[in-house]
């Protein structure tokens, strides 16, 4: 059973609901490493945040490899 649409919204409410759905630019930040990075996110490159290592970038980067050398073998 479908939904039963009671009030319809009229192009003008249509208009001023949509004109809220833009879509933002990411805000970029220069690491300290001096990659742009997306504020808030761990640095692609380097793997830090605020100061800090937190992601063990060169341990992912041979699990990919890793992956992918499997993903090739199996075809
Ligand atoms: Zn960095």
């Amino acid at each position: 059973m479908g939904m039963v649409v009671r009030m319809r919204h009229n192009r003008s409410q249509t208009g001023q609901h949509r004109a809220h759905l833009a879509l933002k630019a990411h805000s970029l930040v220069k690491c300290e490493c001096g990659n742009m990075r997306v504020s808030h996110r761990a640095c692609p490159e380097c793997g830090r945040y605020n100061g800090k290592v937190a992601v063990d970038v060169a341990a992912k980067a041979q699990a990919r490899a890793e992956r992918k050398a499997k993903k090739a073998e199996q075809k």
